[in-house]
């Protein structure tokens, strides 16, 4: 019968649970949303930060006693996380450790569980750690930079790209600034992903050197935008869509499709309700099918 059918999709949906401690602490104090609020909206969230974390190196920024409090970066697997996978991986300094990796929404929930309100991904997979399949320019603002400027910046690096042949997509990191972010479909080798961002970078920043700066050591200088290649390389990360950020306001990184960008205000334009009520009324993903395309960086270079 219908009512038969009914009640085995619900229980299907009603997957095992992880047990969530201290349900009512504050996280964040500003708009006094609990650690309830936050593992509701990553289960919410969770088939949409799936797709941009799950099989790939992932670091986590916890904040055990919530947002203006002590929060750390993390990205080695720790005792006590039963749900969430590791993969070993050589460290800069040629030892081996092991990062954590999550599968699925029972993974995600237990590091929500443990207190995780940010979640950074490798642009690569656990199984092929040496090979991006993203690149991303992070655009940073310097004090002064009216957002429109960051805007504008977007706007120029997706033209710049389209002229290399290469579709990118448009992220609002819950920050000060957006990402701009590169699909490959075949990944590529981290030493010519690195090569191209740097040189896409400086490119930028030479030809507009009062906007921009795309240099390792200045970084943030007033009325500049700096062009942030840095996210790219083995063992760098950049936010994911869909995750919190550690930050007032419960802010949220939230991919947009690019005319958007048009009536966008703000960095940090969607806090946890905006998100949701934003996902309720979109039919799919702006990124929907990112991941599908075959793009190479052989028009450049
Ligand atoms: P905004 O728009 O405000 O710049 P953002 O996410 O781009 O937001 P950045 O400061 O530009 O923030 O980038 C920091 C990135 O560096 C993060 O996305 C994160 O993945 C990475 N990162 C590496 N190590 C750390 C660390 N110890 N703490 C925080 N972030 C780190
Ligand atoms: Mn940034
Ligand atoms: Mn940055």
């Amino acid at each position: 019968t219908t009512a038969a059918k009914k009640t085995t999709a619900r229980e299907r949906v009603a997957a095992p649970e992880i047990r969530l401690s201290s349900p009512t602490k504050i996280i964040f104090p500003d708009r006094n949303i609990t650690k309830r609020q936050v593992a509701d909206f990553y289960k919410a969230v969770a088939p949409r930060l799936l797709k941009e974390v799950a099989g790939r190196p992932l670091s986590v920024i916890r904040c055990p006693d919530g947002v203006g409090k002590a929060c750390f970066f993390q990205k080695h697997h720790t005792a006590g996380l039963d749900r969430v996978r590791f993969v070993r991986l050589k460290e800069e300094a040629g030892v081996n450790a092991n990062y954590l990796v999550v599968d699925d929404v029972e993974g995600l929930m237990e590091l929500v569980q443990f207190n995780s309100l940010e979640f950074h991904p490798w642009g690569a997979h656990a199984d092929d750690p040496d090979r991006a399949d993203r690149v991303v320019f992070d655009l940073d603002p310097g004090p002064g930079v009216p957002f429109a400027e960051v805007k504008r910046a977007a706007a120029h690096v997706r033209d710049l790209l389209e002229q290399l042949n290469l579709k990118s997509f448009l992220r609002a990191t819950g920050g000060k600034g957006l990402h701009v972010v590169v699909p490959l479909n075949p990944a590529n080798d981290w030493t010519l992903v690195k090569k191209f961002a740097k040189s896409f970078a400086e490119a930028l920043a030479g030809s507009d050197p009062d906007r921009y700066l795309a240099t390792a050591t200045l970084k943030l200088r007033p009325g500049k935008i700096f062009v942030d290649y840095l996210r790219n390389g083995r063992g760098a990360t950049a936010v994911a869509s869909y995750s919190l950020r550690a930050r007032p306001g419960a802010p949220v990184a939230v991919p947009l499709a690019w005319p958007e960008l048009k009536d966008l205000k703000r960095g940090d334009a969607f806090d946890i309700d905006k998100t949701l009520a934003r996902i309720k009324r979109q039919r799919k993903d702006p990124w929907a099918g990112i991941d599908a395309l075959r793009q190479d960086l052989s028009a450049w270079g």
